[in-house]
């Protein structure tokens, strides 16, 4: 993997394990040559991210929809303004596509409705053979244990099929996640498409 997407919060959290693991991913990255995509914030664990992985030497593209370009939060500027690279996209949706054409995998940190968001499109991506890049979930502090229970919850309630689920990679510790992420071996998509609609 040379190219990583990370999905996070545009808030830092309550606990500030959440923006050391931010920090510590941004660092992990730079130090492994592995260049960081992300959604260009300034605010929150994605300005942490971006912030720590640029201090370190690595190099950061972030993609941006024109709609968010300017604008403030809390007297920030919600893009950060010395990336490598900047790119503007007109739309929320050519954002994610872009962001996941520039990338080799997917992190998601800790975050809200967005990181949901993001991560569970690009699992919906996968689950479709749209791509066979690895997901992992980096689980500071137990943030995803309930989420990782809900897709639990919709293998036992045959919404979601176990091979599907396992696309979920998850751990606690970013080295251990990149090796799992590493060694990610996706299921034959063609098997799920020819397979009767029962799960
Ligand atoms: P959330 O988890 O709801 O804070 O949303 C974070 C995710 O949504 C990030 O990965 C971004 O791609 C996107 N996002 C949400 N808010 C912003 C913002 N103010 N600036 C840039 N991207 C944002």
């Amino acid at each position: 993997m040379q190219r990583i997407c990370v999905f996070c919060g545009s808030n830092p959290g309550r606990d500030p394990a959440y923006r050391a693991a931010a920090e510590q991913l941004g660092r992990t990255l730079a130090a492994r040559g592995i260049r960081l995509i992300y959604g260009a914030g300034n605010i929150g664990l994605m300005g942490a991210v971006a912030d720590a992985c640029l201090a370190a030497g690595g190099e950061v593209i972030g993609v941006i929809p024109e709609a968010l370009m300017g604008k403030e939060v809390e007297g920030r500027h919600v893009e950060h303004r010395t990336l490598t690279r900047l790119e503007v996209v007109d739309s929320m949706h050519t954002r994610k596509a872009r962001m996941a054409e520039l990338s080799d995998g997917f992190i998601a940190l800790p975050g809200g409705f967005g990181t949901f968001e993001e991560f569970c499109e690009i699992l919906t991506w996968g689950q479709l053979g749209f791509h066979v890049k690895p997901m992992g979930l980096l689980n500071v502090q137990g943030f995803y244990d309930p989420l990782l229970a809900m897709f639990d919850r919709a293998v036992s309630d045959g919404f979601l099929r176990p091979q599907n689920r396992a696309m979920a990679l998850a751990s606690t510790d970013i080295d251990d996640l990149l090796a799992r992420m590493a060694d990610y071996q996706p299921e034959p998509v063609s098997k799920w498409l020819k397979a009767e609609t029962q799960l």
